[in-house]
């Protein structure tokens, strides 16, 4: 089988970066093991870490066979990583592979060792996960972590922290997260995930203290070619998947196993050819912020229900005798606390699936601009290529490049917290007028 690293579809330059650090990394907890004994205590900070690894440069001693990377002094360990790119690049599978890695009983994430597996599968008792469901990720959750984080691996490896979308993190969130970053506990390594550098999406100083790996937009044959190989998806639909997806793997997936996120693309793809007047606009609009209501919804749904019934099992519903009335009242604002994280979940679902439709209207549009300009570039919708042409002659290029513009300010609005139905409605009107 392959190992961790096999699901980075695209990224040789990275994955070769984490490669380095894994084994660098390993070969920091083979020096230290032994010096932890001799001085009787827990084992060191970074800085006794990073002696060790100049030491272990220097010196053969390390009776490990070790893989000649190790000798690269460029290539060791930091405790701080951000993994940046397009939506879809990668970011977490990225984040989850080099956890893995480290946890690896052999160093290298071979991909079937316990330390691997229970990794990937997200039960590692040193592997923490943080997926916002909300729009942000809140200072108590962040301290909470920050504090867990702190202990000692429990496996004797490292304590892994992996922040999806640390783009969310409320400011309060950022500086807890800062404070641990910069005083690193020992043994702890922090992986973030963001869409850039750019201090909208991460803080200046936190920035200062990562390393940074870069991940590129996949080619599309890459794409297809890991549908084909991983998930054993007939060659033409991969192709088809990969292109319509955009280089994001995730979705390129989605579009070739699941026949409802065909469907949903399908209508998505039908919204120019319904621009016929202001009420068919007002239509489409209605029409599109359904389907992403409804696509969202079905995504939470089930794990709304799990958590209900769990919390109200740890409170013991119905429980009665002594301290039971106290109980319940903390268990109401504890309830109220759940809907809470709910219905900010449920928001941040609806805004992800209308940014879904909205990245494959803006597709569209720009196969009907790079036909219109007659550029040699493969559509991205195949299956809408004769619509698009068509759209080209009528519109041509000026008039193509103006409705992908509105499609691209929609989602700008949405992002900067405009009423996802009003930038909609704004963009339906945009795209019929021309
Ligand atoms: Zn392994």
């Amino acid at each position: 089988m392959t190992d961790v690293f096999g699901d980075l579809v695209g990224q040789d330059e990275a994955v070769d970066t984490l490669r380095r650090a894994a084994a660098s990394a390993a070969a920091l907890l083979r020096a230290a093991a032994p010096v932890t004994v001799r001085a009787g205590g827990p084992a060191g900070g970074y800085d006794d870490l990073d002696a060790l690894a100049e030491e272990l440069d220097g010196a053969d001693a390390d009776p490990d066979p070790a893989p000649s990377a190790e000798a690269d002094p460029g290539a060791g360990m930091t405790h701080a990583w951000i993994f940046t790119g397009p939506p879809g690049s990668g970011r977490s599978v990225a984040a989850r592979a080099f956890a893995a890695a480290l946890q690896c009983v052999h160093g290298t994430g071979c991909g079937s060792c316990p330390g691997c597996h229970t990794t990937l599968t997200g039960t590692h008792a040193d592997v923490r996960l943080v997926v916002p469901d909300g729009l942000s990720i809140g200072v108590g959750e962040m301290r909470a972590l920050v504090l867990r984080a702190a202990s000692t691996p429990s496996g004797g490896r490292w304590q892994v922290v992996i922040i999806e979308d640390a783009d969310r993190l409320t400011e309060a969130a950022g500086n807890a997260l800062l404070k641990a970053i910069e005083e690193p506990p020992p043994r702890t390594v922090f992986l973030l995930c963001a869409p850039s550098t750019h201090p909208d999406d991460i803080s200046v100083t936190i920035r200062s203290r990562c390393r940074v790996v870069p991940l590129r937009q996949p080619p599309p044959a890459a794409v297809a070619e890991v549908l084909v190989r991983r998930d054993g998806v007939a060659p033409d639909v991969a192709e088809w998947a990969a292109a319509a997806a955009q280089g994001h793997v995730g979705r390129a997936r989605r579009l070739a196993r699941d026949p409802e996120a065909r469907q949903r693309r399908d209508a998505v793809l039908a919204v120019p050819r319904r621009l016929t007047g202001v009420g068919a606009a007002f239509d489409a609009a209605s029409a599109l912020i359904e389907a992403a209501e409804a696509e969202a919804a079905a995504s939470v749904v089930e794990i709304d229900e799990a958590e209900r019934s769990a919390l109200q099992t740890a409170l013991g519903a119905g429980g009665t005798g002594r301290g039971a009335a106290g109980a319940m009242r903390g268990a109401a604002g504890q309830l109220k606390d759940l809907e809470k994280r709910q219905k900010s979940r449920a928001t941040r679902a609806q805004r992800d699936a209308l940014d879904r439709a909205l990245v494959d209207l803006a597709g569209f549009y720009r196969d009907a601009l790079t036909m219109a300009l007659r550029a040699p570039v493969a559509p991205v919708h195949t299956d809408t290529a004769a619509l698009a042409g068509a759209g080209a002659q009528k519109w041509d290029a000026e008039g193509a490049l103006r409705r992908l513009e509105a499609v691209l300010e929609c989602r700008a609005a949405i992002e900067a917290n405009v009423k996802p139905r009003i930038a909609v409605e704004a963009m339906m009107l945009a795209l019929w007028r021309g």
